[in-house]
């Protein structure tokens, strides 16, 4: 058997040499156990800190570590396809360089690979993270899991194994907006989770701000379905349906009463709340609209500046 496993990095010069000894200490030792062949692939994602001269001094002094790094910072989701499409090994582990990911749990992850699971998620608890932040993440699970299709759960990240037959079904698909969390639940395939403990990250620091995790959570509900579409269309449904209800009422009014002049309040509720249910949907519709912009223009979903690696992506 030969093993992948994928890493992006974004700068992460602190942990990087941290991660990489893990990962050999374990692999190592496993690899020897069961009989098997690894590689690593670090993703250098366009970082601004020394991660990339890091990283060839260790793939210089390593054989089974490749990197490729990008032209820029394309973000993880580039990343992770990058290395989906450079890994040649029949099964890929994905993981995070900041040790939240701990290595150990790879041999258990191939364990089930071994009984025939084609994806093994590891899902994470919320041990000693921000109250604040874990409430918000459960209540945005429940909103996502009305609104769209494939089921999203809470905790359950990029930590995976995917068998060969898994990664090719995602890189088939080709699509330019990828938000993998649902790829990955999109795609099917026998999926056992385990749990795994909530570490902090070793060293470093987070790239996610309050900002980019309110896109992301944009993305998943957009991405992955019209169902915003189809709540726009009720929404002016039901508006149009208590307009005719008061128009009725209006009307029947001034048969019975004569002429009443009308108060300020009702116009102006109507101006309000119509012009914001209007403004509303055209965004919702914007949204979709800017999508198909991007997807449309075909662009590729990162450039590689440079690699230690001689090969051709694995296409579909
Ligand atoms: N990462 C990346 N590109 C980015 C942002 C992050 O490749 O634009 C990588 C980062 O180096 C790390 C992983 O994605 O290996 C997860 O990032 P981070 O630890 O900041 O996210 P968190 O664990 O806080 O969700
Ligand atoms: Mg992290």
């Amino acid at each position: 058997m030969f093993l992948s496993v994928v890493i992006p990095c974004y700068n992460e010069e602190k942990v990087l040499p941290i991660t990489h000894r893990a990962l050999h200490e374990v692999l190592r030792k496993d690899a020897k156990l069961h009989n098997y062949d690894y590689q690593l692939i670090f993703i250098d994602d366009g970082s601004r800190d020394k991660t990339l001269p890091i990283l060839k001094e260790l793939c210089k002094e390593d054989p089974c570590s490749r990197y490729i790094s990008f032209s820029r910072n394309f973000g993880k989701e580039s990343a992770m396809l990058a290395g989906l499409e450079y890994s040649t090994g029949e099964c890929i582990v994905i993981m995070d360089a900041d040790m939240q990911h701990p290595p150990e749990m790879i041999p258990e992850l191939i364990k089930y690979y071994r009984e025939g699971y084609d994806q093994v998620v590891t899902k994470r608890t919320r041990d000693g993270d921000q109250k604040r932040r874990t409430l918000l993440a459960k209540l945005y699970y429940k909103i996502v899991n009305s609104l769209i299709d494939v089921r999203l759960d809470d905790g359950i990240g990029d930590f995976r194994l995917l068998s060969r037959n898994a990664a090719q079904a995602l890189l088939s698909l080709q699509e330019y907006n990828r938000f993998s969390k649902g790829l990955f639940s999109w795609i099917g395939f026998q999926t056992k989770v385990i749990e795994m403990k909530n570490t902090q990250r070793a060293a470093g620091e987070t790239k996610w701000s309050l900002r980019s995790l309110l896109h992301y959570g944009i993305e998943g509900i957009i991405s992955f379905n019209n169902k915003p579409l189809r709540i726009c269309f009720y929404l002016g449904t039901v508006l149009i349906l208590f307009s005719l209800a008061y128009l009725l009422f209006l009307l029947v009014n001034f048969i019975c009463h004569g002429v009443d002049t009308p108060g300020y309040f009702t116009t102006i509720t109507a101006i309000l709340l119509i012009g914001g249910t209007q403004l509303f949907c055209i965004g919702v519709l914007g949204e979709y609209i800017g999508r198909i912009y991007y997807e449309v223009k075909r662009r590729p979903h990162y450039i590689i500046g440079e690699t230690d690696l001689d090969m051709k992506p694995y296409k579909h």
